[in-house]
């Protein structure tokens, strides 16, 4: 959320940025309510200092008086109730109006839809050239009894899916390498819960349920199942006042996220490339205002470091102002190369890392008290995926099969998985 200060007085680049990100806002409508909001309020303190002083004064009164400064203070206390309920109902429009506007964007982010998102780089490993038609994942992994979609499907729908053998090694591989590679970059460990609380997910933006959040609730209760431990990290914190001396406080969390994926479809999305259920090593970053930029660029590095480990051909894409959601106000995502996909071979999207500023602070009410003294501060909140798999599995059982239909282990991962190459039973 934006500061309401900021967006009165900055309200035509406000305007310009809803534009550049695709989001019709009627913000002269949020004017007009604020100024509302502002008379309201001015109105009912005035009510109510007339209604205290009359009250102060019927005792002192004469007798004959009393009766109709009592009828006074009645209709006092009717206009009050009224503009009241005014006041209510032009804070709760107003309120909803500064919730759905998006968080400023980057002056480099480009401008557009998804495919402006501009290309920024390329990682270490070189893109593959194949003396044999590549499989893609799902063949490859049903010839080796390493995926089953079949079963999947049945026990819990299209989108889910189960993982046999080698591939559970693999999976669990691809969490343990980025766990530990965090331990080392500084991060404290962190397994969440997989559910969360309907006022967490508001205060992260997950509400309401819909297409747009993707998020599976629990019948009977207020809880949800998260699509991201953004969700429960972010709640950890919220409503809580760091020293600036602890800062940046860099988080590593470990949880499935769910997501319904309304309307997803189509060949791209085949196999494990979008399902209902994941798991995820996301890094997250409670930051300075002024280090917010440097560690969104550290994250990025973190995230490029891993997939150049792992030898996995990527490119880094900057995120066009369209796509960028809204609480982030950069972001960059990691496609890794997936030579199974289309044709001949497609990028897929395996990370995101966004800066998120303030927008996610504001709401949970997360700040920092400054060294020198002062009023706390909202801080800048970071995420990144560190590895999702069902994806990096996509990537790595691509990238690594061989012209016999077997796997190569990546090095990095053969002593979590204990062989170099999967092959058939
Ligand atoms: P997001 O939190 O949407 O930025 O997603 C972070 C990462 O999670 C993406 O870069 C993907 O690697 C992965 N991911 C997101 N949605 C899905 C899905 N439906 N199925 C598999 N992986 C996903």
């Amino acid at each position: 959320m934006l500061d309401r200060r900021f967006v009165l007085e900055n309200i035509d680049a406000v305007r310009d940025n809803c534009e550049r990100r695709g989001i019709h806002l009627d913000l002269s409508r949020f004017v007009s309510l604020e100024e509302q909001r502002k008379r309201l309020q001015q109105q009912v303190d005035d009510l109510n200092r007339s209604a205290n002083e009359l009250a102060k004064s019927i005792p002192k009164a004469a007798k004959e008086e009393k009766p109709a400064l009592i009828e006074q203070g009645k209709t006092l206390r009717t206009q009050r109730a009224e503009a009241e309920q005014a006041l209510q109902d032009v804070v709760q429009e107003a309120d909803a109006l500064l919730a759905a506007i998006p968080n400023m964007s980057h002056p480099e982010s480009p401008a557009g839809g998804e495919e402006d998102s501009r290309e920024i780089g390329r990682g270490k490993t070189p893109l593959p050239a194949y003396a044999f038609q590549p499989k893609d994942h799902v063949e490859l992994g049903e010839a080796l009894d390493l995926i089953d979609l079949e079963a999947g499907a049945k026990v819990a729908g299209h989108g889910f899916y189960f993982l046999r053998n080698e591939a559970v090694l693999l999976d669990m591989a691809l969490q343990s390498f980025a766990l530990h590679r965090l331990v080392q970059e500084g991060f404290t460990l962190v397994s969440t819960p997989d559910l969360a609380r309907n006022e967490v997910l508001a205060g992260t933006g997950y509400v309401p349920r819909g297409p747009e959040t993707q998020i599976y609730s629990i019948a009977d209760s207020d809880l949800s199942l998260i699509a991201t431990s953004e969700i429960t990290l972010a709640g950890m914190l919220s409503g809580k006042i760091l020293e600036q001396a602890d800062l940046p406080i860099l988080l590593c969390g470990h949880s499935h996220c769910f997501r319904t994926e309304a309307g997803a479809h189509g060949r791209a999305s085949r196999g494990l490339y979008r399902v209902h259920q994941f798991t995820k090593v996301e890094m997250f970053a409670f930051t300075t205002p002024d280090a917010s930029a440097a560690m969104h660029e550290r994250l990025k590095a973190i995230e490029c470091q891993l997939f150049d480990d792992l030898g996995i051909p990527y490119r880094i894409l900057d995120i066009a102002t369209g796509d960028l959601g809204a609480p982030a106000y950069r972001k960059y995502d990691l496609e890794a190369w997936m030579p199974g996909r289309g044709e001949a071979g497609e990028f897929g999207e395996v990370t995101s890392t966004s800066n998120c500023t303030d927008y996610q602070a504001r709401r949970l009410n997360i700040r920092y008290r400054p060294q020198g003294g002062g009023r706390p501060q909202h801080l800048h909140m970071l995420n990144g995926t560190a590895v999702a798999t069902s994806r990096a599995l996509i990537a790595v059982l691509e990238n690594y099969q061989q012209a016999d239909g077997s796997i190569q282990v990546p090095e990095v991962l053969r002593p979590y998985v204990g062989k170099d190459v999967i092959g058939p039973r």
